[in-house]
């Protein structure tokens, strides 16, 4: 597992670098040829490089397995991203806004340069290409954030193709109306951009990552496990993070239980978990020591209210 995920990793980061060459591409052409096409479409590059950007932390952080997911990162991560996606996107609807003052009052006409699409051009041969590379990747790793990466890029290829068909229409009929026409197609794909920061961001800012069946369900499949080896298990919370489980477990353990069984333990139940389901892509285990209490009370056995998880020993 570990090392599907350090290869989809990679993937990831090849095609965040794509992103970014597209981004410096339309950015030379938005510094020379003000025109609003090619800017929205260089608006997309920017908030896609960003989106990819938070997905490539999350599946970087989760594919070092032998570390604790760092939740605190996350959440700091993807607070900044939606600070800086509402930025962005904030900036580029206040200018929309004057360029179509300017077109109501008259005093704007279509000054698009045909030359440009040199730009969106190349950003089809990008896109298509980070399809590709993703669609394999997935095919090699079957890690679900890739396969939904690789359906994005081929949204992406599809904008790309529109604002190079919006800029040579545009620039052959100087039609002010077309122009506006094929910027309002590029802003739907800006917002679902954004809209995919703002989901995962949502949930992870209010804490709504955590997924009760999953968390059940995995408890369910542990408890004998752990019970096997006089244990009982405090708590589960799997938490959904864009597309894949990060999954946290304490355990109580007897105190008395050797390193390398509590090792061996661990193993099994990152074993079971992950094997339970695709998405579960990091499994934390931590021990506890049993409450002296309860292992009094019970003669050492754990009681857990309505469960299996006496210890039949
Ligand atoms: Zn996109």
């Amino acid at each position: 597992m570990a090392s599907r995920l350090k290869m989809a990793s990679r993937s990831m980061a090849y095609s965040f670098l794509l992103d970014l060459t597209g981004v410096v591409i339309d950015l030379v052409f938005v510094v020379f040829y003000n025109n609003i096409i090619l800017y929205t479409d260089f608006i997309h590059w920017v908030m896609d490089s960003l989106l990819e950007l938070t997905l490539l932390i999350g599946i970087y952080l989760a594919s070092r397995v032998s570390r604790r997911y760092p939740l605190g990162v996350v959440f700091i991560e993807s607070t900044l991203g939606l600070v800086l996606a509402l930025s962005i996107l904030g900036f580029y609807f206040y200018n929309l806004y004057s360029y179509l003052n300017g077109v109501l009052n008259g005093s704007k006409v279509s000054e698009v340069n045909a030359f440009t699409s040199i730009a969106t051009g190349v950003g089809i041969a990008i896109t298509l290409f980070s399809y590709f590379n993703l669609r394999s990747s997935y095919g090699r790793q079957g890690v679900e954030l890739l396969r939904y990466e690789s359906t994005h890029a081929l949204m992406d290829s599809v904008a790309s193709v529109a604002a190079t068909v919006g800029i040579l229409v545009s620039s052959i009929t100087q039609s002010v109306a077309l122009e506006i026409l094929f910027t309002l197609i590029l802003t739907v794909f800006i917002i679902h951009s954004v809209q995919g920061i703002l989901q995962d961001s949502f949930r992870i800012i209010t804490g709504e990552t955590l997924d009760y069946k999953t968390s059940l369900l995995i408890m369910n499949n542990i408890q004998d496990l752990v019970s096997r080896s006089g244990g009982a298990v405090k708590s589960v919370e799997a938490r959904r993070l864009s597309s894949f489980y990060v999954v946290n477990i304490d355990v109580y353990l007897n105190p008395e239980t050797t390193l390398r069984e509590a090792h061996r333990l661990r193993r099994k139940i990152v074993k079971k978990v992950t094997e339970l389901s695709d998405m579960i892509y990091h499994v934390d285990v931590r021990f506890y020591p049993q409450p002296a209490d309860e292992m009094e009370s019970k003669g050492r056995a754990l009681y857990y209210p309505g469960e299996r998880a006496r210890r039949k020993r």
